[in-house]
């Protein structure tokens, strides 16, 4: 005779096992997803933390030679070659970071600091996914045992 507890309780470590195994692999899907899936990255501004950035033309020799473009804060006038690129749902995330910086200290904030905010963010959000999925389907077979099986409570 089988036990749907105990059996449900073997498939949900096969399943873990398996997520498990692929992790990286899934992990690497999921982050692609969301670094393509519709130019969620938008430029902002490291020095006032605004998003109005224009390319700056007002360089002549950028038309003239086609020289690297630059890019110029319309709120504060910051002109820079490259700005920090931020994902659209990190954009309060970033802000608050760099109100900090600038609160601690007049220093610029460094573009590793950016970097792993963010992969430490979506590591964080693909467990949690994990985690949600697993308890769910042990749940669900936890539930359809239970009403199959009703001398399990006895
Ligand atoms: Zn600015």
């Amino acid at each position: 005779m089988i036990n749907p507890a105990l059996t449900s309780l073997y498939i949900l470590i096969v399943l873990f096992v398996i997520f498990y195994l692929n992790k990286d692999k899934l992990k690497e899907i999921f982050i692609k997803l969301n670094k393509y899936g519709g130019g969620k990255y938008v430029k902002i501004c490291p020095k006032c933390g605004s998003l109005k950035i224009r390319t700056d033309f007002s360089n002549p020799v950028v038309w003239a030679y086609g020289t690297a473009v630059k890019y110029r804060c319309d709120s504060c006038g910051y002109l820079a070659l490259i700005f920090p690129e931020v994902l659209k749902n990190e954009i309060n995330h970033y802000k608050k970071g760099l109100k900090k910086r600038l609160e601690e200290s007049g220093i610029k904030g460094k573009k590793e600091e950016l970097a792993d905010a963010s992969t430490g963010f979506f590591v964080g959000v693909w467990e949690v996914i994990i985690f949600i999925i697993l308890a769910l389907i042990f749940l669900i077979l936890l539930t359809i045992s239970v009403y199959f099986k009703p001398s399990l409570l006895g």
